[in-house]
């Protein structure tokens, strides 16, 4: 396959060279225990690979949010032994003072994680002197951390304009599986896009109506498209300052050759808890003034497997549903067993991303089942706008 960037397959004899690898490592602690390590596993097949082949690797990564300022409970020395332990290798930590002959102490096969970028002002304004200062500690530059590639920073894109610069092995991955998704898709492509409101998700619908063959509308924000359409939707989430925007996008996707699936039938409630009394599932055209729509009914539900069936390709944004509250999982769950099933079949491509969607297909139990799963949630969403984002940018020029 051809790329537009580099990787580690590239990067030639690295024995005895300082390479800089940008990580995600913002994981989750309390206590000193990290309380979900999905983050820092992802980072290992790039460490172990570069430290077998004997190059002396240095981590670059942020730790939560301290805005250039030196706060220890914020420190990567955080992270070293909870680190250690996941990669049963020894790490180092690396303060920012005296970085440089640290480094030059460094054997071959060794790994190190620098201090938290972020502790330094100049990392999020991509400061020359921050970039000069990071390039001075190595020989190559590593970005393995396409959830940081939406920013511009010094450490994410600055680097890549002054080190030779290379996609680590979950960089290439996570940009491969965006590229049959959306990319470079085989036909019919279908998107899938849920959650709770339409105005957190407008260029993400605007940009499908334009890529996609089918764009399935569920989650909160259907129900914005429905009112469009001159469906009462009682007392739902609704956003009825936003229809004249969904019919703008509706004329859009017809204009597009895009076909547009909302819910016909629905799961509504009376009041918003776990299986309610008042639970039923009725046409969209008979929801009731004191009703809310809390998931896709199963007719619809079943029409949108049909669907996926005659597609090659799927990419996924937010739960059809309330899919936290039970029964409300039920369509999300569902319409992701049918895609798991028949990517496993071979016939379909797919590809999903976003917090709750994760959340979503873990509980369906099929989150091993997609082609590919991002973890990178706002960088996943600025993708799915069609957004260049500046990290990928700065390995494909
Ligand atoms: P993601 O994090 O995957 O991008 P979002 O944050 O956009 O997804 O949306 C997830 C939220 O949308 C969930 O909390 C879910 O409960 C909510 N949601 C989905 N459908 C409805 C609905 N019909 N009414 C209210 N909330 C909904
Ligand atoms: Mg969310």
């Amino acid at each position: 396959m051809t790329r537009s960037f580099k990787t580690l397959d590239n990067m030639g004899d690295i024995a005895g060279k300082r390479v800089l690898v940008r990580e995600d490592l913002n994981v989750p602690m309390a206590d000193g225990e990290v309380t979900d390590d999905t983050r820092l596993r992802a980072t290992v097949p790039t460490v172990t690979e570069l430290a077998d082949r004997g190059a002396i690797v240095v981590l670059l990564a942020h730790f939560g949010r301290p805005k250039g300022v030196r706060q220890p409970e914020l420190s990567l020395a955080l992270l070293t032994r909870p680190y250690t332990v996941l990669l049963g290798r020894e790490v180092r930590f690396i303060d920012d003072q005296g970085a440089a002959d640290v480094i030059a102490t460094m054997e071959p096969g060794q790994i190190g994680i620098l201090e938290n970028t972020r502790f330094d002002p100049g990392e999020e304004k991509n400061a020359t002197q921050t970039v000069e200062r990071l390039a001075a500690l190595g020989d190559l530059y590593v970005n393995d951390a396409f959830s940081a590639a939406h920013r511009a920073h010094a450490s994410t894109e600055g680097l890549a304009h002054v080190l030779p610069a290379f996609a680590g092995r979950q960089m290439e991955a996570e940009l491969d599986a965006l590229d049959k998704a959306l990319g470079n898709p085989e036909h019919p492509v279908a998107a899938v896009v849920g959650g709770a409101k339409v105005s957190t998700k407008l260029d993400v619908l605007e940009h499908l109506v334009v890529k996609v063959d089918h764009l399935i509308i569920g989650g909160g924000m259907a129900n914005t498209f429905l009112a469009a359409r001159g469906v009462d939707v009682g007392k739902s989430l609704c956003e009825h300052d936003l229809t004249g925007t969904a019919e703008a996008i509706l004329d859009a996707a017809d204009k597009a050759g895009c076909t547009v699936h909302l819910p016909y039938d629905v799961v509504v409630a009376k009041e918003f808890a776990a299986n309610p009394q008042s639970l039923r599932t009725c046409n969209v055209h008979e929801v009731a003034a004191d009703e809310m729509i809390l998931d896709v009914g199963p007719a619809a539900t079943e029409a949108l497997a049909d669907v996926l069936k005659t597609c090659r390709t799927l990419v996924w944004n937010g739960p059809l549903g309330a899919f936290e509250t039970p029964p409300f999982d039920a369509a999300t769950v569902a319409l992701a067993k049918t895609a798991a099933a028949l990517t496993k079949e071979g016939t379909l491509v797919s590809v999903a991303g976003g917090g709750d969607t994760v959340a979503a297909l873990n509980q369906a139990g099929v989150a091993d089942d997609f082609s590919f799963v991002s973890t990178a949630g706002g960088a996943f969403l600025e993708w799915m706008e069609g957004k260049e984002l500046p990290g990928v940018a700065a390995l494909t020029r």
